[in-house]
């Protein structure tokens, strides 16, 4: 039903009734206890976001289980964008210096804000392209197969995208060789607290069993405490942050519907 929808409602219609339902919406929940650092909105309430599946709770996922207060009901951002936003305008010279930017399957609010910048030289794409959510120039990418050169990229932004991805690992080996030496990814995916080894089984094909597996209807594993390692094995160096221990400056965890649990992997290409 859904997909008949979106291709009765041409792109451009589909999204001004978006915007229309959107701004709608937002009148009714502003307030003071929540702050969106992209359109710049407070709320005293944000949408739902995630899902309480029981594979999620048993495997107590980080980024993927119910969270009451995550979407901002005006530009969508999530916890996760809110998240990079502050890393990346607190830590990262990204919003000031020229750079050339790969932003893989991009969310709205984050891709808006980069694409903006005149400094970036910004690049995107996304596999399985969707006319409603996506702009038609949004290229097709495959992230096993990246159309670039080698050492291309001062950054790439890849956002919970290698848990959709069967051979993660060449997918991962193309994000390497298409960063430029010195150059750095974030390549943040729903991670698991308690699994040590990932779970993966590539015999689950069923939308609805890799929802009761993996937590979603086109996961294909459930990353553990080893996704760094696979990271790693690739020659990537990696940088944990936790917002806990990193300072940032004037930042309210609650204020900004930040999840406390979730940890920023950056992956540096070592210079040659
Ligand atoms: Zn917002």
């Amino acid at each position: 039903m859904k997909t008949a929808l979106k291709k009765l409602i041409p792109f451009t219609i589909g999204q001004k009734l978006r915007g229309l339902w959107q701004r709608t919406q937002s009148i009714f929940l502003y307030g003071s206890k929540f702050y969106c650092p992209f359109c710049k909105n407070s709320f005293r309430k944000l949408l739902q976001g995630g899902s309480d599946l029981p594979v999620l709770k048993e495997n107590q996922i980080i980024g993927a289980g119910l969270r009451k207060n995550c979407v901002c009901p005006r530009c969508y951002s999530t916890d996760r964008d809110r998240l990079l936003y502050l890393y990346l305008n607190q830590k990262t010279n990204i919003l000031k210096e020229k750079i050339r930017l790969l932003h893989i399957a991009p969310s709205g609010s984050l891709k808006a804000l980069l694409a903006s910048n005149k400094n970036i030289d910004y690049h995107t794409g996304i596999k399985h392209h969707d006319g409603f959510y996506y702009s038609k120039e949004t290229q097709i990418l495959d992230i096993t197969n990246i159309h670039y050169n080698n050492d291309d990229f001062d950054v790439i932004i890849c956002n919970h995208v290698l848990e959709h991805v069967i051979d993660d690992r060449k997918a991962m080996s193309e994000l390497f060789r298409v960063l430029k030496p010195g150059g750095w990814a974030i390549l943040q995916v729903p991670i698991s607290k308690t699994l040590k080894k990932t779970f993966e089984d590539n015999s689950i094909v069923d939308p609805k069993e890799r929802e009761k597996y993996f937590g979603q209807f086109d996961h294909v594993r459930i990353y553990g405490q080893d996704y760094t390692d696979r990271l790693a094995e690739i020659g990537f160096n990696i940088e944990i942050i936790d917002i806990f221990s990193e300072k940032f400056d004037g930042i309210e965890i609650e204020k900004w519907a930040l999840n406390p649990e979730e940890m920023i992997y950056i992956e540096h290409k070592p210079n040659k």
